[in-house]
C-alpha cells in the first residue's frame, strides 16, 4: 500500500489523453499527487528527462519510493499503488446483459442506446476511453461540428453520456472469449474472469511497426507513432515521417505545426486523397516538407539516447543519410484481434472480424462494430452508426 504522506508527481501535459487518464485514476482513488505540466515548465521536462534516462514518454509517474512509471496501464498504476479501484471480478458468478470490449466511439455508441433501455451494460477499456478519436487532433468531417471538434472533447462527451444512462466503464484487457451452457460467454480478462449474456467486439485497431534497426530501441525516445500524442515535443526541430497514405499525409500537415521541416519517406508513391495532396505541394513549395519518393527507410540511429538519423535508400538502391530529431511512423494500421484467433470467431485474412448484416460474429450473441469489422469504412461516424445498429440488434438477441 503506498505511503499517502509522501507526494507522488505527474510530468503530463494538457494535449496527452493519457495524462488525463492517470490523473482521473489517481483522483477517483483519493491520492494526492503534484502535477506538472511539461510543456510550461522547461526545467521540469529536463528533470523528467534526467531521471527516464531521455526516455520522453508522458505521462511519467514518481512514486514516493522513487519508482518510476512511464505510460502505465490504470492496472498497471493500481497494482504499482498496492490499491484497486474497481474490483470487477468480485462476483465471478454475476452475468451482464451486454460487455463491450473496447471504450472507442463504436462502444460508447452502443452503450448509450443499451443502457438507456436498461440493458446492463459495461464496457472494457485497456488504453483510452474515446479509442482512436480521443488521440485525434482535430475531427472535421464529423457532422453536427461546423468548426470541427477536437477529438478529446467528442470522446468525453460520449463518455458522459453513456455514463449518464448508467454505463459502467473498466480499465481492463479481454485476453479470450469462450461461450459456455445456456450461450453464456465467458471473458478472460487481466483482472479475472466476466461472464455476459452477450458480447459486442468493438476493439479497433493499432499503428504498425515498419520494423527496422533502431525502431524499437528508441520509441518513445525519437520514434513515435501518434502526432497528436508526441508531435509537440518537436517543436523547431527536424521530423522523419514515414508512409505515404492518407494517415501519413495528414499526420505530416499536422506535424509542420510544430517541426522545422518534414522529410517524408515513401516506399512507393504518394496515395492520399487529391486535397492532402494539394496541401502537400503547397508546403513542398513553401521548403517546409521535402517528399523523398520510392524511398525505404533502411534504420534509426542515434546517439546518447536521441534519434540523430535516418538511413534511406532510394530507387536506385543509392544511399544515404539525413539528420532528424525525430521520427514518425504511419504505414497503416493492424487489427486488434489477437485475443481472438483461438476461438471459433471468423477472422479475414487480415485479422479483421467477419460479421453478417445484422453484425453478428460465428460465435452466437456475439457483435462486432466499428473499425475492427472486416469491411469497416474506418470513419468515426460509420463506427457510431454501427455501434447504434450493434445495439439494436443486441436488444433483439437478449429479447430471444
Ligand atoms: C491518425 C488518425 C486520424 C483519424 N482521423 C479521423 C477523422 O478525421 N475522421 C474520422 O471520421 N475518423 C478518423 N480516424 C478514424 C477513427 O479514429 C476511427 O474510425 C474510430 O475511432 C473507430 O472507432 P472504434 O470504436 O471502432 O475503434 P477505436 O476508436 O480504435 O477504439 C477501440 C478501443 O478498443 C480498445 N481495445 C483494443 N483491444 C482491446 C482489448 N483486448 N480489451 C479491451 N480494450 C481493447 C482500444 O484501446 C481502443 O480504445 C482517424 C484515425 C487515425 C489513426
Amino acid at each position: 500500500m503506498i505511503d499517502k504522506t509522501k507526494q507522488i508527481i505527474v510530468y503530463g501535459a494538457d494535449w496527452c489523453p493519457d495524462c488525463h487518464r492517470s490523473r482521473g485514476l489517481l483522483t477517483d482513488l483519493n491520492i494526492s499527487f503534484v502535477y506538472i505540466d511539461i510543456d510550461k515548465n522547461q526545467a521540469a521536462k529536463k528533470k523528467m528527462l534526467d531521471l527516464t534516462g531521455g526516455r520522453n514518454v508522458i505521462p511519467t509517474i514518481i512514486l514516493p519510493d522513487g519508482k518510476i512509471l512511464q505510460e502505465p496501464s490504470n492496472q498497471e498504476l493500481e497494482a504499482a499503488l498496492g490499491v484497486n479501484l474497481k474490483q470487477t471480478a468480485q462476483d465471478k458468478e454475476y452475468i451482464y446483459d451486454v460487455i463491450m470490449i473496447g471504450g472507442g466511439p463504436a462502444s460508447l455508441t452502443a452503450a448509450i442506446y443499451t443502457t438507456r433501455e436498461r440493458i446492463e451494460t459495461l464496457i472494457l477499456e485497456k488504453g483510452v476511453v474515446g479509442g482512436m478519436a480521443a488521440l485525434t487532433d482535430v475531427i472535421d468531417n464529423y457532422p453536427g461540428f461546423e468548426e470541427g471538434v477536437t477529438g478529446l472533447d467528442l470522446a468525453d462527451h460520449l463518455q458522459k453520456q453513456a455514463e449518464r444512462f448508467g454505463s459502467k466503464i473498466d480499465y481492463n484487457e479481454v485476453t479470450s472469449i469462450t461461450i459456455e451452457a445456456g450461450n453464456i460467454k465467458r471473458l478472460k480478462t487481466t483482472n479475472g474472469d466476466l461472464l455476459a449474456k452477450a458480447v459486442l467486439i468493438a476493439t479497433g485497431s493499432d499503428y504498425k511497426k515498419v520494423n527496422i534497426p533502431g525502431e524499437s530501441e528508441y520509441f518513445a525516445r525519437g520514434v513515435h507513432y501518434c502526432a497528436t500524442c508526441d508531435g509537440a515535443f518537436y517543436r523547431d526541430k527536424k521530423i522523419a515521417v514515414i508512409g505515404g497514405g492518407n494517415s501519413a499525409v495528414q499526420e505530416a500537415l499536422f506535424l509542420t505545426r510544430f517541426a522545422s521541416h518534414i522529410d517524408l519517406l515513401v516506399r512507393s508513391s504518394i496515395k492520399a486523397s487529391d486535397v492532402l495532396q494539394e496541401k502537400i505541394d503547397e508546403l513542398v513549395s513553401e521548403g517546409k516538407i521535402t517528399v523523398h519518393l520510392q524511398t525505404k527507410t533502411l534504420a534509426i540511429e542515434g546517439e546518447n539516447n536521441e534519434v540523430k538519423r535516418v538511413l534511406i535508400e532510394d530507387g536506385s538502391s543509392n544511399k544515404s543519410k539525413l539528420e532528424v530529431d525525430g521520427v514518425f511512423v504511419f504505414v497503416g494500421l493492424e487489427p486488434n484481434s489477437k485475443f481472438l484467433v483461438d476461438s471459433i470467431i471468423e477472422l479475414d485474412d487480415i485479422g479483421f472480424v467477419k460479421t453478417n448484416d445484422n453484425l453478428e460474429t460465428a460465435m452466437s450473441g456475439v457483435f462486432a462494430a466499428g473499425d475492427i469489422r472486416s469491411g469497416a469504412t474506418m470513419q468515426i461516424a460509420s463506427a457510431i452508426g454501427e455501434g447504434a445498429t450493434a445495439a439494436l440488434k443486441i436488444r433483439h438477441y437478449l429479447e430471444g
